[in-house]
């Protein structure tokens, strides 16, 4: 596996690589992102390819500068991970190579689902400009033929797939499951933020996801998936089911139950398909 610190590494490496699958991380890695990198590898196996993982904790996707400033940062344990999942390159660049000073790096227009459902674009305003300006710029640089991203991120993920249809139709997005805790916490980085009460209180969070997916309506799951995070002492900002790709309130053929809510000082996204049937 090779570490590429710049964009010259990158193109010495690119003759070498064959088609890309990109894996775009801020690093922090758990199992979560270990399982996007395996199937990235697998992907990049069966295309005589190679995965690769971008490592960048992107400034302008962050609304809140102190969540910035105390984004975890372990870049060897990171590295470690990538290559025991198969990575063939990790891509690590500076600020100022994605941001090169006095220039400006375009945002692309925002899709509908980037402004409309009232979720993480209400929650986070600027967040989807942010995340749809550095994913154009990695596609740009690295120029991979798929990009894997995790569901854990559901509305990024429509957005992405999106942002990606009219910008860049080349590339293939494959997304994958969500990885859990063995006791059904979603995985994210921003877990070890938690405190030991906290950590606890935090499973109303998937719980009130499997408790909604038995009710017969939107409306019956939202209240339940309610009581489930007030008992907890969990009020969240959102805990809704909507049409999976647009994120719009209708009742449609795919639908997705998704919570964000702050516990403690963490806030924590999660979301299953809505209703579960069988
Ligand atoms: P991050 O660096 O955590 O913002 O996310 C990088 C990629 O990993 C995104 O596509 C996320 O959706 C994905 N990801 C984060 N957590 C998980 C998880 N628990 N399971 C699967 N994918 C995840």
């Amino acid at each position: 596996m090779e570490t590429l610190n710049d964009i010259a590494a990158l193109d010495r490496f690119r003759p070498r690589a064959g088609e890309i699958v990109l894996i775009p991380t801020m690093g922090a890695l758990h199992a979560g992102h270990a399982s996007l990198i395996q199937h990235g590898a697998k992907l990049a196996e069966a295309r005589g390819g190679s995965c690769v993982v971008w490592i960048f904790v992107n400034p302008t996707q962050f609304n809140d500068p102190a969540d910035y400033a105390r984004y975890p940062k372990t870049l060897d344990a990171d590295l470690a991970i990538c290559k025991s999942s198969g990575a063939r390159g990790v891509f690590v660049p500076s600020k100022d190579e994605i941001y090169p000073p006095g220039r400006t790096v375009r945002v692309p227009e925002l899709p509908r689902v980037a402004t409309q459902p009232g979720l993480e674009d209400a929650r986070r305003p600027g967040h989807f400009a942010g995340v749809c300006q550095v994913v154009l710029r990695f596609f740009e640089i690295v120029k991979p033929k798929v990009a894997v991203f995790g569901e854990k991120d559901w509305q990024q993920l429509q957005v992405v797939r999106a942002m990606t249809r009219r910008e860049m139709p080349g590339v293939e997005i494959a997304p994958m499951p969500t990885v859990r805790e063995p006791d059904g916490l979603a995985m994210s980085s921003r877990n070890r933020f938690l405190t030991a009460e906290d950590r606890v209180k935090a499973l109303a969070i998937s719980k009130a996801l499997r408790v909604a997916g038995g009710e017969a309506s939107p409306k019956r799951a939202e209240a339940v998936m309610g009581d489930v995070l007030n008992e907890a002492g969990i009020s969240p900002e959102y805990a809704v089911v909507r049409d999976a790709e647009t994120l719009e309130e209708r009742e449609t053929e795919s639908q997705r139950a998704l919570i964000a809510a702050k516990v403690g000082n963490v806030r924590l996204i999660d979301n299953v398909a809505w209703p579960v049937r069988g």
